[in-house]
């Protein structure tokens, strides 16, 4: 099927599917093997030599997984998707596949946790220097910019303020210093709520365990690549040069606008090994299937309970980037379809261990880290995702005591606000 000539509900369905040649099954099958019969010795050289595609071996590709993969490629309108076994290993293949030891990568201050420490410790300790800018605005990414600078790294809607940043702007800005533009889509929900690459991205990583699977049942990522990023400046040898692993053959010249998405598989997987199984790409197939009908429902509850938070007397402050108070409003208006993402935070008058009493209060929101599951979600970062982080480094990213963040699930959100009104009232006013 040609995916542009289909909406976003109906992609969710069918982009991937084919019917199974011998028996004629309609939903997608999985392929638990290893490895695939050569034909002979002359198609395995082939393959091995990238001049002819076909399956390997599962760590570099997987019938199942192909399918899942062209689902999300159509899903965001691009020229190919990878995934892999988590959203942290698609951010490390990304920029590995980028960047060497010297270069650099200028990075948002609002960061999901992980991705901070990633940066920060694991990809500082060989040699990629990850620099965060001092706020999202273009002219605070410009300033740490280099010639050694090899992506410009946001989140389409930070963790866990929901900071939605000028994704316009710093598109302009990476076209304007040649270098590509990464954005984290995790809240985007594979492009329903928010397609970055109809903003100027070139590059999109999404953590699959979150609305992708969107029932809490396995980890995965993928990497996205929109084709629109031009390798041939110079400044990436290893997609337009003599590649080492594949005896000088040209990655830019063998797959045109594909080239980064192949570099990632085929020396990223290859040598990283962060291969989904066929299960998990199952699991993420059935869950792209309802992908739009979940994440309406989803962002309608948030409204609402976000909406009854704002009159509690026990919550000091409610950050829900639908409400004109929340900084990132005008831009989640722009980039995010109902201005708005299923995620918000409160901030609870009182202290550390009343905010601890509400949250093991709770008794059908579960006390986890997690979002975009199918049930509800409230964690406590100070004590969870940026336990981690210093004092200065936790104002930066917004995180006091009191701060909870809550991911609103499948339930009816009237029994979710009965949940909460009784957990309230374990808390003293203090
Ligand atoms: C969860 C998350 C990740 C990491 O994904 P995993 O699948 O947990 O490895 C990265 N970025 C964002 C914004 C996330 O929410």
């Amino acid at each position: 099927m040609n995916p542009k000539n289909y909406r976003f509900e109906t992609l969710q369905v069918h982009a991937g599917l084919r019917p199974d040649t011998e028996t004629g099954a309609r939903g997608v099958t999985i392929c638990p093997t290893a490895a695939y019969r050569f034909r002979n010795c002359d198609h395995a050289a082939r393959l091995f030599e990238l001049s002819e595609a076909g399956n390997i071996y599962t760590r570099l590709q997987n019938p199942t997984t192909t399918a899942y993969e062209e689902r999300i490629a159509a899903l965001y309108g691009a020229v190919g998707a990878l995934a892999v076994s988590s959203g942290m290993s698609a951010i490390l293949l990304t920029v590995l596949s980028l960047a060497r030891s010297g270069d650099n990568i200028v990075a948002s201050p609002y960061l999901y946790g992980g991705t901070y420490n990633q940066f920060r410790i694991s990809l500082r300790n060989l040699g990629i220097d990850c620099r965060i800018a001092a706020s999202e605005r273009a002219e605070d990414f410009e300033a740490l910019a280099d010639e050694r600078t090899k992506a410009l790294y946001v989140e389409s809607m930070g963790n866990p303020t929901c900071a939605v940043p000028d994704l316009e702007a710093l598109a302009a800005l990476a076209r304007r210093i040649d270098v590509p533009f990464v954005v984290d889509n995790t809240f985007g929900a594979a492009g329903y709520l928010c397609n970055p690459f109809e903003w100027g991205a070139d590059i999109v990583v999404d953590s699959a365990t979150k609305w992708i699977n969107g029932h809490g049942t396995s980890m995965g990522g993928v990497i996205v690549d929109g084709g629109t990023y031009d390798w041939g400046n110079g400044k990436f040898p290893q997609i337009d040069g003599p590649s080492e692993g594949y005896h000088g053959l040209n990655l830019r010249e063998a797959f045109g606008a594909a080239a980064f998405i192949a570099k990632c598989r085929v020396d990223g997987l290859r040598d990283l090994g962060c291969c989904p199984s066929p299960f998990d790409s199952y699991l993420m197939m059935i869950g792209l299937e309802t992908l739009s009908l979940r994440v309406r429902h989803e962002v309608e509850s948030t409204r609402k309970v976000a909406e009854y938070c704002l009159h509690h007397p026990k919550v000091k402050s409610v950050s829900f980037v639908g409400f004109e108070s929340h900084p990132s409003y005008g831009n989640a208006r722009k980039y995010y379809r109902f201005g708005s993402s299923a995620v918000f935070t409160i901030e609870l008058r009182g202290t550390l261990e009343s905010t601890v009493r509400f949250v093991e209060s709770l008794q059908l929101a579960a006390n986890m880290t997690m979002i975009g599951d199918s049930i509800t979600v409230v964690t406590h970062p100070a004590s969870t995702t940026h336990k981690q982080l210093g004092a200065a480094d936790l104002a930066a990213a917004g995180v006091t005591p009191t701060l909870l963040r809550i991911s609103l699930g499948l339930e009816n959100a009237d029994d979710i606000i009965a949940d909460f009104e009784q957990a309230f009232a374990h808390v003293s006013d203090k």
